[in-house]
Protein backbone atom coordinates (compact mmCIF):
# COMPACT_ATOMS: atom_id res chain seq x y z
CA UNK A 1 0.00 0.00 0.00
CA UNK A 2 1.26 3.58 -0.95
CA UNK A 3 1.02 5.38 2.63
CA UNK A 4 1.09 8.36 0.27
CA UNK A 5 3.48 10.59 2.73
CA UNK A 6 6.63 10.55 -0.04
CA UNK A 7 8.49 13.61 0.59
CA UNK A 8 6.88 14.49 3.72
CA UNK A 9 9.22 15.38 6.35
CA UNK A 10 9.28 13.99 9.88
CA UNK A 11 10.96 14.09 13.46
CA UNK A 12 11.06 11.10 15.07
CA UNK A 13 12.47 11.42 19.03
CA UNK A 14 14.38 8.70 20.60
CA UNK A 15 15.08 6.34 17.71
CA UNK A 16 18.74 5.27 17.49
CA UNK A 17 17.22 1.57 18.52
CA UNK A 18 14.06 0.02 19.73
CA UNK A 19 10.74 1.25 18.93
CA UNK A 20 11.48 4.21 18.17
CA UNK A 21 13.55 2.73 15.44
CA UNK A 22 11.33 0.97 14.11
CA UNK A 23 9.39 3.73 13.51
CA UNK A 24 11.93 5.93 11.70
CA UNK A 25 12.88 2.46 9.30
CA UNK A 26 8.79 2.30 8.64
CA UNK A 27 8.57 5.97 7.91
CA UNK A 28 11.61 6.11 6.18
CA UNK A 29 10.76 3.02 3.57
CA UNK A 30 7.32 5.08 2.82
CA UNK A 31 9.48 7.81 1.55
CA UNK A 32 9.49 10.43 4.76
CA UNK A 33 12.87 12.74 4.98
CA UNK A 34 13.93 12.38 8.67
CA UNK A 35 15.68 13.81 11.66
CA UNK A 36 16.19 11.35 14.17
CA UNK A 37 17.32 11.72 17.91
CA UNK A 38 18.50 9.88 20.82
CA UNK A 39 21.94 10.86 23.36
CA UNK A 40 24.58 8.97 22.65
CA UNK A 41 26.25 10.47 19.13
CA UNK A 42 27.68 7.56 17.83
CA UNK A 43 24.73 5.53 17.96
CA UNK A 44 22.39 8.05 16.74
CA UNK A 45 24.57 8.97 13.81
CA UNK A 46 25.33 5.58 12.57
CA UNK A 47 21.20 4.86 12.45
CA UNK A 48 20.79 7.53 10.32
CA UNK A 49 23.41 6.47 7.83
CA UNK A 50 22.10 3.13 8.09
CA UNK A 51 18.59 3.97 7.51
CA UNK A 52 19.37 6.42 4.59
CA UNK A 53 21.59 4.08 2.83
CA UNK A 54 18.66 1.84 3.30
CA UNK A 55 15.52 3.25 1.92
CA UNK A 56 17.27 6.58 0.04
CA UNK A 57 15.73 9.59 1.93
CA UNK A 58 17.61 12.14 4.22
CA UNK A 59 18.09 11.61 7.48
CA UNK A 60 19.67 13.96 9.92
CA UNK A 61 20.49 12.53 13.24
CA UNK A 62 20.48 14.99 16.27
CA UNK A 63 22.18 13.79 19.58
CA UNK A 64 20.51 15.35 22.23
CA UNK A 65 18.15 14.27 25.91
CA UNK A 66 14.92 15.28 24.35
CA UNK A 67 13.42 15.43 28.07
CA UNK A 68 15.65 18.50 28.64
CA UNK A 69 14.96 22.18 27.00
CA UNK A 70 17.79 22.76 26.18
CA UNK A 71 17.97 19.18 23.93
CA UNK A 72 14.15 19.64 22.51
CA UNK A 73 15.63 23.29 21.32
CA UNK A 74 18.31 22.16 19.39
CA UNK A 75 16.42 19.01 17.96
CA UNK A 76 13.68 20.99 16.80
CA UNK A 77 16.20 23.75 15.37
CA UNK A 78 17.33 21.11 12.90
CA UNK A 79 13.91 20.34 12.01
CA UNK A 80 12.53 23.56 11.24
CA UNK A 81 8.95 22.40 10.24
CA UNK A 82 7.84 18.71 10.18
CA UNK A 83 4.76 16.95 9.03
CA UNK A 84 5.24 14.04 11.11
CA UNK A 85 6.03 13.57 14.71
CA UNK A 86 6.89 10.82 16.75
CA UNK A 87 7.27 11.15 20.55
CA UNK A 88 9.20 8.99 22.38
CA UNK A 89 11.74 8.66 25.24
CA UNK A 90 13.16 6.29 28.02
CA UNK A 91 10.82 4.85 30.36
CA UNK A 92 11.05 5.72 33.98
CA UNK A 93 12.71 3.08 36.23
CA UNK A 94 10.91 0.03 38.48
CA UNK A 95 9.81 0.60 41.94
CA UNK A 96 7.83 0.99 44.78
CA UNK A 97 5.23 3.47 45.40
CA UNK A 98 6.20 3.88 48.95
CA UNK A 99 9.41 5.37 47.81
CA UNK A 100 9.10 7.51 45.11
CA UNK A 101 9.60 11.53 46.16
CA UNK A 102 8.29 14.52 44.77
CA UNK A 103 11.68 14.86 42.42
CA UNK A 104 11.08 11.42 40.40
CA UNK A 105 7.65 11.81 39.84
CA UNK A 106 8.48 15.42 38.39
CA UNK A 107 11.57 13.42 36.23
CA UNK A 108 9.08 11.26 34.98
CA UNK A 109 6.58 13.74 34.17
CA UNK A 110 8.98 15.57 32.33
CA UNK A 111 10.50 12.77 30.69
CA UNK A 112 7.23 10.78 29.48
CA UNK A 113 4.54 13.63 29.42
CA UNK A 114 5.84 17.23 29.04
CA UNK A 115 8.27 16.48 26.60
CA UNK A 116 5.55 14.68 24.38
CA UNK A 117 3.53 18.09 24.93
CA UNK A 118 6.33 20.66 24.68
CA UNK A 119 7.43 19.05 20.90
CA UNK A 120 3.12 19.13 20.06
CA UNK A 121 3.66 22.68 20.76
CA UNK A 122 5.82 23.70 18.89
CA UNK A 123 5.41 21.87 15.66
CA UNK A 124 1.45 21.51 15.51
CA UNK A 125 0.34 24.79 14.74
CA UNK A 126 2.82 24.89 12.00
CA UNK A 127 0.97 21.44 11.21
CA UNK A 128 -2.23 23.53 11.12
CA UNK A 129 -1.07 26.37 9.37
CA UNK A 130 -0.01 24.08 6.32
CA UNK A 131 -3.45 22.10 6.86
CA UNK A 132 -1.78 18.76 7.27
CA UNK A 133 -0.21 16.58 10.26
CA UNK A 134 0.19 13.47 12.04
CA UNK A 135 1.62 12.86 15.34
CA UNK A 136 2.05 9.77 17.31
CA UNK A 137 3.29 9.24 21.21
CA UNK A 138 4.73 6.02 21.89
CA UNK A 139 3.04 5.57 25.48
CA UNK A 140 2.80 2.07 27.04
CA UNK A 141 0.06 -0.59 27.87
CA UNK A 142 0.31 0.72 31.49
CA UNK A 143 -2.10 3.05 30.24
CA UNK A 144 -4.81 0.69 29.87
CA UNK A 145 -3.68 -1.85 32.54
CA UNK A 146 -1.06 -0.33 35.49
CA UNK A 147 1.83 -2.09 36.35
CA UNK A 148 2.14 -1.95 39.10
CA UNK A 149 6.53 -1.73 39.73
CA UNK A 150 6.30 1.04 36.86
CA UNK A 151 4.25 3.90 38.51
CA UNK A 152 5.56 6.10 37.66
CA UNK A 153 5.30 5.48 34.23
CA UNK A 154 1.87 4.95 34.82
CA UNK A 155 0.86 8.42 36.33
CA UNK A 156 3.11 10.32 33.37
CA UNK A 157 1.84 8.53 30.79
CA UNK A 158 -2.02 8.80 31.47
CA UNK A 159 -1.83 12.20 32.42
CA UNK A 160 -0.12 12.73 28.57
CA UNK A 161 -3.01 10.65 27.24
CA UNK A 162 -5.66 12.70 29.17
CA UNK A 163 -4.02 15.81 27.24
CA UNK A 164 -4.11 14.42 23.89
CA UNK A 165 -7.76 12.98 24.10
CA UNK A 166 -8.48 16.78 24.59
CA UNK A 167 -5.96 18.68 22.07
CA UNK A 168 -6.63 15.95 19.50
CA UNK A 169 -10.15 17.34 18.88
CA UNK A 170 -8.92 20.76 18.83
CA UNK A 171 -6.67 19.93 15.81
CA UNK A 172 -8.79 17.49 13.82
CA UNK A 173 -10.31 20.30 11.93
CA UNK A 174 -6.84 21.36 10.84
CA UNK A 175 -6.28 18.28 8.85
CA UNK A 176 -3.94 16.85 11.96
CA UNK A 177 -4.52 13.23 13.23
CA UNK A 178 -3.34 12.98 16.97
CA UNK A 179 -2.88 9.89 18.34
CA UNK A 180 -0.94 7.51 20.89
CA UNK A 181 0.45 3.69 20.40
CA UNK A 182 0.60 1.77 23.58
CA UNK A 183 3.08 -0.93 23.25
CA UNK A 184 3.03 -4.15 24.92
CA UNK A 185 5.90 -6.42 25.39
CA UNK A 186 8.23 -5.71 22.59
CA UNK A 187 11.79 -7.12 22.10
CA UNK A 188 14.02 -4.58 22.40
CA UNK A 189 16.87 -3.31 25.19
CA UNK A 190 13.65 -2.64 27.35
CA UNK A 191 12.09 -5.52 27.79
CA UNK A 192 15.59 -7.25 28.01
CA UNK A 193 16.36 -4.91 31.10
CA UNK A 194 12.97 -5.43 32.53
CA UNK A 195 13.67 -9.17 31.93
CA UNK A 196 16.24 -8.81 33.90
CA UNK A 197 15.06 -7.46 36.85
CA UNK A 198 12.45 -10.39 36.95
CA UNK A 199 15.14 -13.17 36.33
CA UNK A 200 17.20 -10.89 39.25
CA UNK A 201 14.13 -10.98 41.62
CA UNK A 202 13.02 -14.58 41.14
CA UNK A 203 16.64 -16.49 41.06
CA UNK A 204 15.64 -17.81 37.47
CA UNK A 205 17.71 -17.38 33.98
CA UNK A 206 16.93 -14.70 31.53
CA UNK A 207 15.02 -17.30 29.48
CA UNK A 208 12.84 -18.57 31.85
CA UNK A 209 11.93 -14.83 32.82
CA UNK A 210 11.25 -14.22 29.13
CA UNK A 211 9.60 -17.35 28.49
CA UNK A 212 7.72 -16.62 31.59
CA UNK A 213 7.08 -13.27 30.03
CA UNK A 214 5.87 -14.77 26.47
CA UNK A 215 2.92 -16.90 28.44
CA UNK A 216 0.91 -14.03 29.52
CA UNK A 217 0.72 -13.31 25.75
CA UNK A 218 -2.05 -14.78 23.57
CA UNK A 219 0.50 -14.54 20.57
CA UNK A 220 3.19 -16.36 22.86
CA UNK A 221 5.83 -13.73 21.50
CA UNK A 222 6.99 -10.34 22.01
CA UNK A 223 6.06 -7.59 19.54
CA UNK A 224 8.63 -7.35 17.19
CA UNK A 225 9.69 -3.10 16.47
CA UNK A 226 9.03 -3.33 12.47
CA UNK A 227 5.57 -4.53 13.41
CA UNK A 228 5.55 -1.57 15.85
CA UNK A 229 6.86 0.65 13.13
CA UNK A 230 4.43 -0.62 10.48
CA UNK A 231 1.62 0.76 12.39
CA UNK A 232 2.86 3.73 13.15
CA UNK A 233 3.53 4.55 9.61
CA UNK A 234 -0.01 3.82 8.58
CA UNK A 235 -1.26 6.09 11.80
CA UNK A 236 1.28 8.73 10.02
CA UNK A 237 -0.12 7.80 6.18
CA UNK A 238 -2.66 9.63 3.82
CA UNK A 239 -5.42 6.52 4.74
CA UNK A 240 -5.22 7.38 8.90
CA UNK A 241 -7.33 11.12 8.32
CA UNK A 242 -10.18 9.31 10.02
CA UNK A 243 -8.12 8.12 13.30
CA UNK A 244 -8.30 10.39 15.53
CA UNK A 245 -7.15 10.73 19.78
CA UNK A 246 -7.29 6.74 19.86
CA UNK A 247 -5.14 4.93 21.39
CA UNK A 248 -3.84 2.11 19.58
CA UNK A 249 -2.81 -1.43 21.48
CA UNK A 250 0.17 -3.51 20.33
CA UNK A 251 0.54 -6.17 23.24
CA UNK A 252 -0.47 -9.81 21.16
CA UNK A 253 -3.65 -9.56 23.00
CA UNK A 254 -2.05 -9.65 26.45
CA UNK A 255 -4.65 -6.99 28.13
CA UNK A 256 -7.83 -9.56 28.73
CA UNK A 257 -10.56 -6.71 27.38
CA UNK A 258 -13.39 -6.62 25.53
CA UNK A 259 -12.90 -3.32 24.04
P1 LIG B 1 15.07 0.97 23.99
O1 LIG B 1 15.17 -0.19 23.06
O2 LIG B 1 15.83 0.97 25.26
O3 LIG B 1 15.42 2.29 23.14
C1 LIG B 1 15.33 3.54 23.73
C2 LIG B 1 15.78 4.59 22.72
O4 LIG B 1 15.52 5.87 23.29
C3 LIG B 1 17.26 4.58 22.43
O5 LIG B 1 17.48 5.01 21.12
C4 LIG B 1 17.82 5.59 23.42
O6 LIG B 1 19.09 6.05 23.02
C5 LIG B 1 16.72 6.63 23.35
N1 LIG B 1 16.56 7.50 24.51
C6 LIG B 1 16.36 7.12 25.80
N2 LIG B 1 16.22 8.20 26.59
C7 LIG B 1 16.33 9.28 25.78
C8 LIG B 1 16.28 10.68 26.01
N3 LIG B 1 16.12 11.17 27.23
N4 LIG B 1 16.43 11.51 24.96
C9 LIG B 1 16.60 11.03 23.71
N5 LIG B 1 16.66 9.72 23.44
C10 LIG B 1 16.52 8.85 24.46
O7 LIG B 1 13.54 1.22 24.44
P2 LIG B 1 12.17 0.80 23.72
O8 LIG B 1 11.82 -0.58 24.11
O9 LIG B 1 12.24 1.15 22.29
O10 LIG B 1 11.13 1.73 24.48
C11 LIG B 1 10.74 2.99 23.98
C12 LIG B 1 9.65 3.52 24.91
O11 LIG B 1 8.53 2.61 24.92
C13 LIG B 1 10.10 3.66 26.37
O12 LIG B 1 9.51 4.79 26.94
C14 LIG B 1 9.52 2.41 27.01
O13 LIG B 1 9.29 2.59 28.38
C15 LIG B 1 8.22 2.26 26.24
N6 LIG B 1 7.72 0.88 26.29
C16 LIG B 1 8.46 -0.14 25.81
C17 LIG B 1 7.96 -1.43 25.90
C18 LIG B 1 8.76 -2.60 25.38
O14 LIG B 1 8.37 -3.75 25.65
N7 LIG B 1 9.83 -2.43 24.67
C19 LIG B 1 6.71 -1.67 26.47
C20 LIG B 1 5.97 -0.60 26.94
C21 LIG B 1 6.49 0.69 26.85
P3 LIG B 1 20.12 6.76 24.06
O15 LIG B 1 20.14 5.91 25.28
O16 LIG B 1 21.41 6.84 23.32
O17 LIG B 1 19.54 8.12 24.32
Amino acid sequence: MDLGIRGRRGLVCAASKGLGRGCAEALAQAGVDLVINSRTESEITRTAREIADRHGVSVTPVAADITTQEGRARVLEAVGQADILVTNAGGPPPGNWTDWNRDDFIRAIDANMLSSVALMQALVPGMMDRGWGRVVNITSQSVRSPIAVLGLSNTARTGLTGFVAGMSRQVAGRGVCVNNILPGIHATDRADSLDKGVAEQQGISMDDARRQRQAGIPTGTYGQPEDFGATCAFLCSQHAKFIVGQNILLDGGALNVTI
